[in-house]
């Protein structure tokens, strides 16, 4: 069977950062990137607080050029989705979707996040026909429609910026009284026209006439009343993508890893980085600092066994 020293899961800010780190420390770590290289920056535009572009940075060329430097310093970085990691043997047992089986010293999960849906009735069927939780993704086909955004976070705050360059109008519904997402996005939001924003006002509801989507019910306390838009853009949070790595370390209660200092989780030579950790602050500079961290402390841990041995 196959072996490697140190195996990394996902393709993303903190997996690929992991794999620059390990691979200069001459680990020549495996990655496994998952369905969507790049991970969830590549459902956005620009990035505007990623240190070093005073005008902003490309989402897809910055994932891009993160990759391209992992595999400049000897990373071996394979299409893939792991499918189930046994920890309780050494080394580890890793299988991938293909069947392939590989077994690794050290394991390094930054699988990341996914887009939550709300779970209301008909949602699921009308997924890519009237819900979306990605509008950089989806909003070309609302062109010129009217549509809402469900949710007060950065999220929420970008794509009703995003979909206001081309949706006739956008209504953003946030269940509190106020936005979790930046203050500078919530003014900038408030200078565009064509956007109304709907506070502690909760989605109850889709609308459906036809076949098709004609609204999102809403609710505030005071009654419902049915919002109509052609398309409902969903951005309330996200849940990991811990399934395939369970007993990897302790859970909290939306099943994000917590783990230790340096991103050490309970089994030793595991090690968690970026959104699927338990943190409170999840963005592209916190991940790709948890991927630095992940490497350099798997490295550490690996001497030590190498010492051991
Ligand atoms: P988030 O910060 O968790 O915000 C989720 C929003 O959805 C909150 O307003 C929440 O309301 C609302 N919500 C949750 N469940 C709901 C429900 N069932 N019905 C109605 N509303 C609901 O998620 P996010 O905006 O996706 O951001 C996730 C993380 O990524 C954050 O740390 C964020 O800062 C980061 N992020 C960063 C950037 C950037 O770097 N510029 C961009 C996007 C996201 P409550 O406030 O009441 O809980």
């Amino acid at each position: 069977m196959e072996k490697t020293r140190l195996l990394i899961v996902g393709g993303g800010p903190a997996g690929y950062t992991a794999a620059i780190y390990a691979s200069r420390a001459s680990l020549a770590p495996v990655l496994y990137e998952g369905m969507e290289p790049g991970g969830q920056l590549t459902t956005t535009t620009v990035v505007e607080n990623y240190p070093g572009f005073p005008e902003g940075v490309e989402a897809l060329p910055l994932m891009d050029g993160m990759r391209a430097q992992a595999l400049r310093f000897g990373a071996d970085i394979r299409r893939g989705v792991v499918m189930k990691a046994d920890l309780s043997a050494r080394p580890f047992r890793i299988t991938v979707d293909n069947g392939d089986e590989i077994e690794t010293d050290a394991l390094i999960i930054a699988t990341g996040a996914t887009a939550r849906y709300l779970g209301l009735p008909s949602e699921l069927a009308y997924r890519g026909r009237g819900v979306s939780a990605c509008a950089t993704c989806d909003g070309f086909f609302y062109r010129k429609k009217v549509v809402a955004v469900v949710g007060g976070g950065d999220t929420a705050l970008q794509d009703a910026l995003f979909l206001a360059n081309t949706c006739r109008s956008v209504t953003v519904v946030v269940r509190r009284d106020r936005f979790r997402g930046e203050a500078a996005l919530a003014r900038r939001l408030a200078e565009r026209e064509n956007v109304s924003v709907l506070f502690s006002t909760r989605p109850v509801g889709y609308a459906l006439e036809n076949g098709a989507l004609s609204g999102l019910i809403v609710e505030n306390g005071e009654g419902e009343r049915t919002l109509p838009v052609a398309g409902v853009f969903l951005a309330v949070g996200q849940e990991p993508c811990s399934a395939a790595f369970a007993g990897l370390a302790e859970t909290d209660s939306a099943g994000y890893f917590a783990v230790g200092e340096n991103c050490r989780s309970t089994v030793p030579g595991g090690f968690v980085a970026g959104d699927c950790r338990a943190k409170e602050i999840r963005q592209l500079t916190t991940a790709v600092g948890d991927g630095a961290v992940a490497a350099l402390a798997a490295c550490a841990y690996l001497d030590a066994q190498h010492v051991g041995n």
